[in-house]
């Protein structure tokens, strides 16, 4: 450490206050009983691209969120535009990470558990847990071993609804992953089934999804709202651009 406070010194022209590296052995536990306990947080983000009140955000889901807990939600601002939430206890948090995902004027929350050795910056709100709907499937096909297959290009995985493996459930097989909101949303999934000699086209569902962009089938903005890439290809092309997942199946609850 003395050699990395020396090198850093040396190198930056640092004075003794920006070079010194001082060490914190963490605090001592809270005892303020007004508080919420400690570590029970998460931090919370709008994924979205407009303006919007962060304020009516932050009272709303204060509200929302104090309906389902036990205890007194607290929810403070984090700069850049993140919410800290802090709950009385480890069930009210688990009640609202197990009730996702959650919605704000048609966006996706996005919500993770933070981690003492980050900085509180949302660079880890990346992904939101969605449960598919897999229509389509073959007769009697639903099993363990299509959802393996199907779990190669749905990653990560999150849980099978095992009810729907039955055909008397439902017309679906219901699957919940953990979706990189960077990433297109998937449409279908084409599936080989040898037993029966034939690629089926697997149509997917997605249940309580956010607003995405028929163009590039992703969230937190919307094609036409200053999209550079769609305006770009309207630009260079005689007819607007196909939008490819204006189509895309959603279902709602
Ligand atoms: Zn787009």
């Amino acid at each position: 450490m003395d050699d990395l406070a020396s090198f850093l010194s040396i190198s930056l022209n640092l004075t003794d206050t920006k070079s010194t590296v001082n060490s914190f052995q963490g605090s001592s536990s809270q005892t303020n009983p007004n508080l919420p306990a400690p570590n029970i947080f998460i931090i919370a983000k709008l994924h979205s691209n407009k303006s919007y009140s962060k304020k009516h955000f932050r009272e709303t889901m204060t509200k929302d969120w104090n309906k389902l807990c036990h205890f007194l939600v607290v929810i403070t601002k984090r700069p850049p535009n993140l919410l800290l939430v802090a709950f009385g206890c480890d069930g009210d948090r688990r009640r609202i990470m197990i009730q996702q995902p959650w919605i704000y004027q048609n966006n996706a929350i996005l919500i993770d558990i933070p981690n003492s050795l980050d900085v509180l910056n949302g660079n880890s709100l990346h992904s939101i847990p969605l449960w598919v709907q897999v229509h389509n499937t073959p007769f009697f096909k639903r099993s363990e071993e299509l959802v393996a297959l199907i779990s190669l290009r749905l990653r990560p995985m999150l849980e099978v609804d095992k009810l729907s493996f039955k055909e008397t459930w439902g017309s679906y097989l219901r699957i919940k992953i953990m979706f990189n909101v960077s990433q297109p949303i998937h449409q279908g999934i084409p599936i080989e089934f040898q037993s029966i000699n034939k690629v089926v086209w697997l149509t997917l569902k997605h249940e309580n999804l956010p607003n995405i962009c028929f163009f590039c089938g992703r969230m937190g903005h919307s094609y036409n709202d200053g999209y550079f890439n769609y305006l770009k290809t309207c630009d260079e092309s005689p007819t607007p651009p196909y939008l490819c997942y204006e189509k895309t199946s959603r279902v709602k609850f």
